[in-house]
C-alpha cells in the first residue's frame, strides 16, 4: 500500500506518514467517512452503544510554506472542535447530581409497544424519546452544556511538523479530535499538508532542484561559484569544463531531509549557459578570433543600433 507509519513520542503527539504525492487513496475515504459523525450510523440510533463513546476524527489542512515542509515547523492552529464539557465532566449533569436511569424505558432505550394489524397485535419497539436511547435521563442538566456533555470551542492546538514533509502528508494527532461522548475517549485530529511552490526551488522527492544561469566562458572553461541552498547557505559548485546548457550539477546533501531520519537529499543545480547580448570592444575582437579559430563564418562588426552604440565602449 506504500504507506509509511512513523510514531514520534514526544509531548504525546504521534505522527503517521502517509502519501505523499497523490493522496492517500483509500485511507482518504475511510477517513471521509468516519470523519463526519457516528461512524456511518449503520443501524440507525437503536444500535448505538450506551456506553462511553468515542469522539470523532477531524481533518485539517495546513498551508505552510515550502521552506518549513524542508525543515519543518511548530505551528498553532485553531481547531473548531467538541470538546468533552469540564464542568460536568461529559455527564450531562448539573455538578452534584447524577445522570438517572431513564424512567421511561428503565434504562434500555428502548420502549416497547403493541400495535394492531391484520394479522393480530404486535410487540415493537422504537427508540425512547425521554433519554434518546441512552438509557439514562438527566434531570438537572449542566448549565454549561445544557445537558450535551460536549461544548464547541475553538481551541488552539499545537502542530510539529516534521521537515521533509510534502504536499498531502498526512500528520496523526492523537486525542486531538473531537470530545469523546459519555467519558468516551477523543478522537484523532489527522493534519494534511499543504506546500505552497518556491520562488526558485521546485522538489523531486528528496531532491531540491534550482537553475543557476553561467556564463559562456565558465561553461566552456568550468570553474568555481558560490550557489545559495533553500536556508540560505552558500556552497560551493564546481563547473566542469565543458558543461552544456541544461546539465544539471549535484551538491550532495543539501536537498529535503527523509522523514523521521537524518537522511538528506541533494541539491541539482540546473545550469543554463548565458550568450553575452552587449560585447565590449575588446570582447568582440576576442570573440571574433575565437570563431575563426574554430573556422566559424560571423559578423565580425555589430550589426544591431544597440550594438553600434555599445559595442564600441
Ligand atoms: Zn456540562
Ligand atoms: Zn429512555
Amino acid at each position: 500500500m506504500g504507506h509509511a507509519a512513523f510514531e514520534q513520542g514526544q509531548g504525546g503527539q504521534g505522527f503517521d506518514f502517509s502519501g505523499g504525492f497523490g493522496g492517500g487513496g483509500l485511507d482518504d475515504i475511510f477517513e471521509m467517512m468516519f470523519g463526519g459523525g457516528f461512524g456511518g450510523g449503520f443501524g440507525g440510533r437503536q444500535r448505538r452503544p450506551r456506553g462511553p463513546e468515542r469522539g470523532a476524527d477531524l481533518s485539517y489542512e495546513l498551508e505552510i510554506e515550502f521552506i518549513d515542509a524542508v525543515f519543518g515547523k511548530e505551528v498553532e492552529l485553531d481547531l473548531p472542535r467538541t470538546e468533552t464539557c469540564e464542568t460536568c465532566g461529559g455527564s450531562g449533569a448539573e455538578p452534584g447530581t447524577n445522570p438517572m436511569t431513564c424512567p421511561q424505558c428503565k434504562g434500555t432505550g428502548q420502549v416497547q409497544y403493541a400495535q394492531n394489524t391484520p394479522f393480530g397485535r404486535m410487540m415493537t419497539s422504537r427508540v425512547c424519546d425521554k433519554c434518546h436511547g441512552t438509557g439514562s435521563y438527566v434531570e438537572h442538566p449542566c448549565r454549561e452544556c445544557h445537558g450535551q456533555g460536549t461544548v464547541r470551542r475553538t481551541c488552539r492546538v499545537k502542530v510539529k511538523v516534521p521537515g521533509g514533509v510534502s504536499d498531502g502528508t498526512r500528520l496523526r494527532l492523537s486525542g486531538e479530535g473531537e470530545g469523546g461522548l459519555r467519558g468516551g475517549p477523543p478522537g484523532d485530529l489527522f493534519v494534511y499538508t499543504r506546500v505552497r511552490p518556491h520562488r526558485e526551488f521546485v522538489r523531486d522527492g528528496l531532491n531540491l532542484i534550482r537553475e543557476e544561469t553561467i556564463s559562456f566562458p565558465q561553461a566552456a572553461l568550468g570553474g568555481d561559484m558560490k550557489v545559495k541552498t533553500l536556508d540560505g547557505k552558500n556552497v560551493t559548485l564546481t563547473i566542469p569544463e565543458g558543461t552544456q546548457s541544461g546539465t544539471m550539477l549535484r551538491i550532495r546533501g543539501h536537498g529535503v531531509p527523509r522523514l523521521g531520519s537524518t537522511q538528506r537529499g541533494d541539491l541539482l543545480i540546473r545550469v543554463i549557459v548565458e550568450t553575452p547580448k552587449r560585447l565590449t570592444a575588446k570582447q568582440r575582437e576576442l570573440f571574433v578570433a575565437l570563431a575563426e579559430t574554430m573556422g566559424d563564418n560571423v559578423n565580425t562588426e555589430s550589426k544591431g543600433i544597440l550594438g553600434k552604440i555599445f559595442g564600441k565602449n
